[in-house]
């Protein structure tokens, strides 16, 4: 694969993730690569020709269309499409119910709830709100109420399975908790680093208002404990993006620090008594 091919590719799949998500991109995918070849030998040519160069915008500008063809590609396949809102899969708008779970799909279409409810214009799919008007569109208010659920379900397994510890309550998507060998973790994406660390930050706060706090022999402020009658509770967030700069994880067990929760530094033993000089 050349390497215009290769960019071309990453544009078409940029388009189609901007566009929907990875929910319907399996589902475009084929169709796109097809695109991308057909746009990447004509690219080639056009190159050798050197007309590329002398197309206003250039190489960029080729991306740029080419993103807006992708755009305009899965807005056309999104009007026979409907997503399941329990497991994603992408089914066409036949189907009553999904044909992966068995979940009730939608009445609308992935394209209709892309249409602005207050001028009715058609948006491309992954617009949060209508470019004509700015009203939210029903594909952004059903994404959300889809990730409210989510953490709702999540939150409620928090309770019953960390409720030593402060909920995460900063936002994020995708949040899971996982249980193995007596740890248990919460793992929670973001749409950067920056916000990631941002809400690890907070949760140490969160932490420390609760009563969390460095112990033992190598206090830290990335590992916190807090000691409830004879447990002793460890929410560590050191090596929480270990598994992704925008998937921070947090790790949760149950155990003493290193030299015990009250660890004191012992002062070494006096080999001479100054008082004694005065006796
Ligand atoms: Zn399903
Ligand atoms: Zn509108």
């Amino acid at each position: 694969m050349s390497f215009l091919e290769r960019a071309i590719k990453r544009g078409i799949s940029r388009g189609v993730s901007q566009a929907v998500g990875n929910a319907v991109r399996t589902a475009v995918e084929p169709k796109a690569t097809e695109l991308a070849n057909k746009t990447a030998a004509r690219l080639d040519s056009a190159s050798n020709n050197q007309t590329v160069q002398s197309t206003p915008g250039g190489f960029e500008g080729a991306m740029a269309n080419l993103e807006r063809a992708a755009q305009g590609y899965v807005t056309e396949v999104s009007k026979n499409m409907k997503i399941c809102p329990s497991c994603e899969t992408a089914a066409t708008a036949d189907n009553k119910f999904c044909p992966r779970c068995g979940t009730r799909l939608p009445d609308q279409t992935l394209a209709e709830s892309a249409v602005c409810t207050s001028c009715g214009k058609q948006n491309d799919l992954g617009m949060k709100f209508c470019s004509a008007c700015g009203t939210k569109l029903p594909y952004a208010i059903a994404e959300e109420q889809r990730a409210a659920a989510q953490f709702a379900g999540v939150m409620a397994e928090w309770d019953a399975k960390l409720p030593a510890y402060p909920k995460w309550n900063l936002g994020g998507s995708d949040p899971c908790i996982e249980q193995d060998d007596g740890y248990l973790w919460f793992c929670v994406t973001f749409p950067n680093n920056y916000l990631a660390q941002k809400a690890v930050e907070d949760y140490r706060a969160l932490l420390r208002a609760e009563g969390f706090r460095p112990a033992g022999q190598y206090p830290s402020e990335e590992i916190l404990f807090k000691k409830i009658g004879d447990v002793c509770y460890r929410a560590d967030t050191e090596h929480c993006f270990e598994g992704g700069a925008e998937s921070p994880t947090i790790y949760f067990s149950v155990g003493e620090p290193v030299g015990g929760f009250d660890y004191v530094k012992t002062e070494p033993t006096q080999a001479f008594n100054f008082k004694s000089l005065f006796r």
